[in-house]
């Protein structure tokens, strides 16, 4: 079977290293010359809105997914027509707007922070009057890794705000003191059989993923599950969906969600029966997905900016280099570092020397 990729990043690439076992093949449509994943398959480099490359890719593959969230709806649609898309397109679109996503927790009951929509300065006032500060204006779409957000403290000039985010729609969100960030990695089959990983507890650097680390046994596990399980069925969703939540006196709130694999759940590849990677290749494909059960205690580390001393960390034991093939740059993720041990605390040691 050939999977179609819109594309071409790390996210693609690891998902085609953990297709090849199961016999699949990749074809990749990213505008970028060196995209990290073209090695793994076939390139279309074209962009995601050229007519000719899409026709191309849906002739050429059986299925259709994406690695993130920001493909043009239309070009998504036109494939659709052809061949399958998965996760689905409204998943897509919804996940693609912050204003559309958080509608619809609310709608199923999820709970979020307080959120007020925003297009222009004056909306911006009033939204500051109801919600109050400290806040965070977020653009609605194309925000990632803390980009396209600004925030606001008492006495910050919300004219700078709005000018700084160039008028585009957004939404003003209350700042949530929360404990900490977690994240479930749900996956659901095209039969409607779901699969949810433990946890993830996320620790984030000037707005990036730095440190996820799995968690056994969570108290907020059944919850996690259950919105998880809302928004999976709500969608008629095939896939991997990747949620992520402050935790505040109890209770979670939805941050975002992600409809597509997900940095916090890279662990997975060697801390899980089953990677996010392969059960995402499993649900669209029609297969059923494997187990998600823990294989230790892992965490993962993105590498950002500059690569490590690659002798020292393949001599530590239980520590596995994944790299990327990106050249380095200031605030580029390169690859990530899953530590995998049999106990808590050699984790925590061995963490402690990374
Ligand atoms: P986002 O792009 O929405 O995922 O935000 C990136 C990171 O900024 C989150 O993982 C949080 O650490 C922080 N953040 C985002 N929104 C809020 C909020 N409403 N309150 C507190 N921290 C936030």
């Amino acid at each position: 079977m050939k999977i179609g990729i819109l594309g071409g990043g790390q996210l693609a690439r690891m998902l085609a290293l953990s297709g090849y076992p199961l016999g699949f093949e990749f074809v990749f449509l990213c505008p970028v010359p060196d995209a990290c994943a073209a090695a793994l398959g076939e390139h279309l480099c074209a962009d995601f809105e050229d007519q000719a490359a899409l026709q191309q890719l849906a002739k050429k593959v059986d299925v259709v997914t994406y690695e993130f969230e920001s493909v043009p709806a239309d070009s998504v649609a036109y494939l659709n027509e052809k061949l399958p898309v998965y996760p689905p397109p409204l998943a897509l679109a919804t996940a693609r707007d912050r204003l559309l996503e958080k509608n619809l927790f609310n709608e199923l009951g999820i709970n979020t922070a307080a959120f007020v929509a925003v297009n222009s300065l004056a909306d911006l006032e009033e939204a500051v009057a109801k919600i109050g500060l400290p806040a965070i204006l977020k653009t609605r779409t194309l925000g990632y890794d803390g980009k396209g957000q600004q925030r606001l403290f008492a006495g910050s000039k919300l004219k700078d705000a709005w000018d700084g985010l160039h008028h585009a729609a957004a939404i003003l969100e209350g700042f949530v003191g929360f404990e900490r960030e977690v994240s479930i990695i749900a996956v659901r089959s095209a039969s409607g059989e779901m699969a949810f990983y433990p946890l993830t507890e996320n620790k984030h650097e000037d707005g990036i993923l730095h440190l996820s680390t799995s968690l056994r046994d969570d108290p907020m596990q059944t919850l996690a599950e259950d919105y998880a399980q809302r928004l999976l069925e709500h969608l008629d969703y095939v896939g991997v969906l990747a949620i992520e939540f402050f935790q505040l006196d109890g209770q979670l709130l939805v941050n975002e969600m992600a409809p597509r694999v997900h940095n916090s759940g890279h662990w997975t590849i060697e801390g899980a029966v089953t990677s996010q990677f392969e059960n995402h290749l499993r649900a669209i494909t029609g297969l059923p997905p494997g187990s998600t059960a823990l294989t230790g205690h892992s965490a993962m580390l993105n590498i950002i900016g500059e690569l490590p001393d690659i002798r020292t960390l393949l001599n530590m034991p239980n520590t596995h280099l994944h790299l990327y093939g990106k050249a380095a740059r200031a605030g580029r993720k390169l690859g990530h570092i899953t530590v995998c041990t049999e106990s808590e605390a050699s984790l925590k040691k061995l963490l402690a020397q990374l």
